[in-house]
């Protein structure tokens, strides 16, 4: 029996394009979804796409690794590009249309000079204690999709759970008329959430790296039956070590507000870590 021929979705290269593509949906009064990603795609990404396939008309991704949320030490020249398959890859879960702005220009020409500067979330001491200048970078990228592709909700993952809360806040903060919907992690079969950036790890590390969430899930545990905050997180934060990383943070926060919290009582609490092993920089959270 002859399969189906997969159809490849449009590319945009270009804001015009993309916005004569969407208000073409618009007229005929279809609903739009926005995937905001960097490429390299996984079956983390894949879900966001299912996700969003379920709650909207069409479906756009947006591929583009973005400069502005990288400080200069780190890999925006060594992050992996796999254009070809990722549009493969969204070919068969039949998404609309790619929005893959041809160079850095087009998404900062000549002469840009706005920034997004988030505060609340974005300050909480997480990940902004590490990378000053990255939800600065996540923002003003956001803020510019959200405009472009004009979408009706837009899917961030919980997997980078400070950059959905950053976003949220800002859509709402800037009236942005879209609604920011926050999916699952998706895992490895060890635990080890998915990233673009696990391809950076050698055996040896790949082998460590599933520490990560069985720490996150024996502190939630012991949380659960009652031990003590300060207590728990610091005999994670030593696991964590033994495996071989050095732990920027483990941290118990307000699943909302990012807020510090002395117990569980002051929740709901999520469990956040990030840690180096090697050269590769792995985060991760979960629910208590
Ligand atoms: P990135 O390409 O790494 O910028 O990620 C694009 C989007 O995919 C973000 O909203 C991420 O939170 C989300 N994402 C990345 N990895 C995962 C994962 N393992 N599970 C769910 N979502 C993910």
């Amino acid at each position: 029996m002859a399969r189906k021929p997969t159809i490849r979705p449009k590319i945009a290269k270009t804001v015009p394009a993309l916005r004569r593509i969407v208000a073409g949906w618009r007229d005929k009064g279809e609903t739009v979804a926005l995937v905001p990603t960097m490429g390299a795609l996984h079956a983390g990404h894949i879900a966001l796409v299912r996700l969003a396939r379920r709650r909207a008309d069409r479906v756009v991704v947006s591929i583009f690794v973005n400069p502005a949320q990288f400080a200069p030490s780190e890999d925006f020249s060594t992050y992996p590009r796999t254009f070809d398959t990722d549009v493969a890859m969204l070919a068969q879960e039949k998404a609309d249309l790619v929005w893959a702005p041809a160079n850095v220009a087009v998404m900062y020409p000549d002469g840009f000079a706005t920034r997004i500067v988030p505060e609340g979330p974005a300050t909480a001491g997480l990940e902004d204690r590490f990378r000053p200048d990255f939800f600065k970078g996540v923002a003003t990228v956001v803020a510019k999709l959200f405009t472009q592709a004009a979408p009706d909700i837009a899917v961030f993952g919980e997997k980078d759970y400070q950059q959905l809360k950053v976003v949220t806040r800002m859509a709402r903060d800037l009236d942005l008329p879209l609604r920011v919907i926050g999916a699952p992690t998706v895992r490895e079969k060890d635990g080890l959430a998915m990233s673009s950036r696990n391809a950076y790890l050698s055996a040896e590390e790949r082998a460590a790296a599933p520490t990560l969430h069985r720490v996150l899930k024996g502190c939630a545990a012991s949380l659960k039956k009652g031990a003590a905050l300060a207590q728990t997180l610091i005999e994670g934060e030593s696991e964590i070590e033994r495996a071989g990383f050095a732990v920027d943070y483990l941290e118990a926060r307000h699943a909302e507000t990012l807020a510090r919290v002395s117990s569980v009582k002051d929740g709901p609490v999520r469990l956040l870590v990030a840690a180096k092993i090697g050269r590769t920089r792995l985060i991760d959270n979960i629910a208590v």
